[in-house]
């Protein structure tokens, strides 16, 4: 076996909002960790809350690093998390950045979310739209948590209201009012390499037409869901992936930010229909082996 990707720590992997571990047979990190594994690294997909807050989310990650560092006997662990799944991360490094050696950012909304902030102006939770959205939402994540497969942890809270509020401008900005560790001083720069000795990176894609809704991901409905959500940014119109801008995904390190992938395409989803050209794998493999090299 090959060991380009043997890292000095594990890397946990984080999900996203209604994010899992293994629906059946199908992994959220679809062809991404075995293509580390079979490139020596140690990797641990966790399960947190699909539907919370960021703050909680983090809290039951740290808990469950603590697990992954009692089981391998490692000292910390490298974290990347997709999109929410890089705010929880975010939060547990801010709290204990003596278990964490990096954090990693993919297509995290790390100043928050657009479409998040027009569904809380179109769809108010006090409004029949609203209700509607958020019984749907209920029975998404009802439906997945039967389907679960990947997951024995115990049964992880819900609140869809915190969900949805973490992921806003404001909310977002909140949340960096308190753990603010990696983030750029100015909009679309770079964030310090290293915070509490704590590393920081990020990439992200953009929705760029003749490349991202061509190829396989003409087979894949999630991209079309992604080209109508970006019709609701406005500060970052034509710069999103669908569900987070450009810049507003930006901590530490910028290893890239203009990805031709969708917000989905970016964790090889769905069944790795992506775009022309697109290698969201690669992209990880590389990353494997830039925290190899960085002594990680
Ligand atoms: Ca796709």
């Amino acid at each position: 076996m090959s060991q380009q990707c043997a890292t000095r720590y594990p890397l946990v992997l984080v999900p996203g909002m209604l994010g899992f571990i293994r629906l059946v047979l199908y992994p959220y990190w679809y062809g991404i960790v075995s293509a580390l594994r079979r490139r020596g690294a140690v990797v641990v997909a966790v399960k947190v809350s699909p539907l919370h807050s960021s703050e909680v989310r983090g809290e039951q990650l740290l808990v469950q690093i603590q697990d992954i560092l009692r089981q391998t006997g490692a000292g910390k662990v490298n974290l990347i998390g997709h999109s929410q799944g890089a705010l929880t991360a975010r939060y547990a490094a801010a709290r204990r950045p003596d278990l964490v050696a990096s954090v990693t950012s993919v297509a995290g909304p790390n100043h928050g979310s657009e479409l998040a902030d027009y569904l809380r102006i179109h769809y108010p939770s006090d409004r029949a739209k609203g209700r509607l959205l958020k019984a749907l939402l209920w029975l998404i994540n009802a439906l997945m948590n039967l389907l679960e497969t990947g997951y024995r942890g115990p049964k992880l809270p819900v609140d869809i209201q915190a969900s949805h509020e973490s992921l806003t401008t404001t909310g977002v900005a909140l949340f960096n009012e308190h753990y603010p560790q990696g983030l750029p001083d100015t909009w679309g720069g770079q964030g310090p390499e290293e915070v509490d000795g704590v590393r920081y990176y990020s990439w992200s894609g953009i929705l760029q037409p003749g490349r991202t809704d061509r190829g396989r991901n003409l087979f894949d409905g999630t991209n079309r869901s992604c080209r109508l959500f970006a019709r609701t940014f406005v500060r970052e119109a034509g710069q999103c992936d669908g569900m987070v801008g450009r810049f507003s995904s930006h901590l530490g390190t910028v290893i890239g930010d203009d990805y031709p992938l969708d917000h989905f395409d970016i964790v090889n989803q769905s069944l790795g229909l992506v775009g022309r050209g697109a290698e969201p794998v690669r992209l990880f493999v590389e990353h494997a082996q830039r925290l190899k090299a960085a002594g990680v």
